[in-house]
């Protein structure tokens, strides 16, 4: 029977007894990921009734379910951490430069337990429906709570058929948590081990002495890439498009290194708040325009930010992303390192990407080039050679065919929406969210959309989420939506929606921001280019520090552009 590895291992799951459950809360969470995790924080220390439910059986969302070997952060670990608790912060060691997946995850643990969040989160739970009962709605559902029919409320039922109303209803779903299995044919009929390295078997995998097969060479491709090479008989990986990458030069975090972050933690925070990406601040500042320095000059950036490693290499010029000519010449540079690095001269070409570097996100490696000198390693260009079918023991492309023991699928997300889309989330009057997100998402602030009051989505699309570093994006929300629960409260609102001409406006902004970018020039999943026949948006808000000072004044004027209805 064919080894499938696409559930997490069975663990023991603790129920509660039905008797016991609060129906009717105030807030229900959907999502036990970094996002979830503190908005439950939030309501909790605001006094509110809150539930979160979680698919997995475990919290940590990203965390909890991409345990592929090498599987690790590319924020640095001191930056891609919660900075709402001064003691957590300086109480928890990280013992990498870049933390890899178990530490991240017993981090996210320790938080749910040190914050007794535990009890308001419930584990293998997946929300399959959130329903708005506005008056005819609720009528038809039965609805409980204010007034005699629950309008007002969202209905949500999970896949063990409970049912939970709640004043709001909150998407910690997660960008990047909607899992892409490839269509190919006969992928199912695979009788080898099977893996996506989104939903990696909890107890690991042995490659030793098998014919392995990868197909993806996006994030999880690269960082997984170099490990299983190390440990399978073979490994081919078959390559549609190629990546940047740029050498994260982890290393073990040195205790000085930390004690000097923590001795202005809350500072270097607030600095990074400042950049576009809220990371960074070592890196020092942008270099100016790329051609306001001399040719060497730019040698040496590229060359400095190259040695430093991480993402930091997109922001060696300010105009990186903005003027096509500067870009070609630091992607120029990082195909002369790939060349550099990849002793077979063809390989080193495939590997190069011919697209804009930083356009998709790029990913952070350790020893990923260098894995295609291995003799053990061939890699496979299926855009020119596409994959036809997989059998019982190979994948077959239209050229050949590769007998393999195990394949694993490093094929990514549905990003931003796909979570959301697979709820049945209905608003005002029946309003679905996919009907109206069909021609792409629309959102006031990546925080609301029109027709669905009461309702937020963490780091949804129109917000700088994925193009940020996401903890302190995620931060960000949930203090704005449990600061706008707040205002509501002292002055008797009882919903909050976005308006159609804010949400509108928003949307062409986004759009306009991106447009003077080089962002939109290439097949990104920010585009929603790699799902078949998802509309292609840009989907985030580029720029961190002038999202949250709009967020800040559209609250300082009493939520400008949200609409209010007392009780
Ligand atoms: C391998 C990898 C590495 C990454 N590295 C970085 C990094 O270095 N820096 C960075 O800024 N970002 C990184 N990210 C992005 C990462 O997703 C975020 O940083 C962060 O973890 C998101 O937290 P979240 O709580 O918003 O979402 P998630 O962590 O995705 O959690 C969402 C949770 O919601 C649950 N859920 C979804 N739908 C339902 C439903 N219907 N019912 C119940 N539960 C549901 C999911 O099971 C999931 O557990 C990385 C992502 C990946 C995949």
């Amino acid at each position: 029977m064919a080894e499938r590895s696409h559930r997490p291992a069975p663990h023991p799951v603790v129920r509660r007894d039905p008797d016991l459950m609060e129906r009717d809360l105030d807030v229900i969470v959907v999502g036990a990921g970094f996002a979830g995790l503190y908005m439950v924080h939030r309501m909790r220390q605001s006094g509110r009734s809150v539930r979160a439910f979680e698919a997995g059986n475990g919290v940590g969302g990203t965390w909890f379910w991409n345990r592929y070997p090498g599987a690790r952060c590319d924020v640095e670990s001191m930056e891609y951490s919660y900075g709402f608790s001064e003691e957590l912060e300086q109480a928890w060691e990280w013992t990498e430069r870049y933390a890899s997946q178990p530490e991240i995850l017993r981090y996210i643990n320790h938080v749910a337990d040190r914050f007794e969040l535990r009890d308001h989160i419930q584990l293998d739970t997946k929300v399959v429906f959130a329903h708005y009962l506005d008056s005819e709605s609720s009528r038809e559902s039965g609805g409980t709570k204010r007034g005699s029919n629950g309008s007002g409320r969202w209905r949500v039922v999970t896949d063990d058929g409970e049912s939970w109303t709640a004043a709001f209803c909150i998407m910690a779903t997660g960008c990047l948590s909607s899992t892409i299995t490839p269509d190919i044919p006969g992928l199912d009929s695979f009788a080898g081990g099977l893996y996506h390295t989104s939903r990696w078997p909890h107890e690991g995998v042995d490659f030793a002495g098998k014919r392995v097969g990868i197909i993806g060479t996006g994030s999880s491709g690269v960082q997984s890439i170099p490990i299983i090479a190390r440990e399978a008989a073979h490994l081919t990986v078959f390559q549609r498009t190629p990546n940047f990458s740029i050498p994260a030069h982890n290393v073990p975090l040195a205790s000085e290194i930390q004690a000097e972050i923590k001795r202005d933690y809350q500072g270097i925070r607030a600095q990074n708040r400042e950049r576009a990406a809220a990371f960074g601040i070592h890196w020092g500042p942008a270099g100016g325009l790329t051609f306001d320095s001399t040719g060497d000059e730019r040698r040496e950036a590229y060359e400095s930010r190259w040695r430093m490693g991480g993402l930091g290499f997109i922001s060696v010029f300010a105009d990186l992303l903005l003027d096509k000519r500067a870009n070609d010449e630091a992607a120029e540079f990082v195909r002369a390192k790939i060349h550099g690095i990849v002793e077979d001269p063809e390989v080193a070409a495939l590997l190069s990407p011919d697209h804009v570097l930083g356009c998709k996100r790029p990913c952070t490696d350790t020893g990923y080039y260098e894995a295609f000198n291995r003799p053990n390693v061939e890699l496979v260009d299926v855009s020119r050679d596409p994959v036809e079918r997989i059998t019982a023991t190979s994948l077959v492309t239209g050229e050949r065919e590769f007998e393999l023991d195990c394949l694993v699928l490093a094929t990514g997300f549905d990003a931003m929406t796909g979570a959301l889309h697979a709820i049945d989330i209905r608003g005002r009057d029946g309003l679905t969210l996919v009907d109206k997100w069909s021609a792409g998402p629309i959102t006031y602030l990546g925080l609301g959309t029109s027709g669905f009051p009461n309702f937020f989505t963490i780091t949804g699309p129109g917000s700088p989420s994925v193009l940020a570093n996401m903890v302190t994006a995620i931060e960000q929300h949930v203090d704005w939506i449990a600061d706008c629960l707040e205002f509501m409260r002292t002055q008797g609102h009882s919903t909050i929606e976005a308006t159609a001409t804010a949400e509108k406006d928003w949307v062409e902004h986004v759009n306009t921001v991106a447009d003077m970018t080089l962002y939109p020039t290439c097949n990104s999943w920010y585009l929603g280019a790699n799902v078949p026949g998802k509309p292609r948006v840009f989907m985030p808000h580029i720029g961190f520090p002038p999202y949250v000072e709009k967020c800040e004044d559209v609250a300082a004027k009493g939520y400008e552009g949200f609409s209010f209805q007392d009780r």
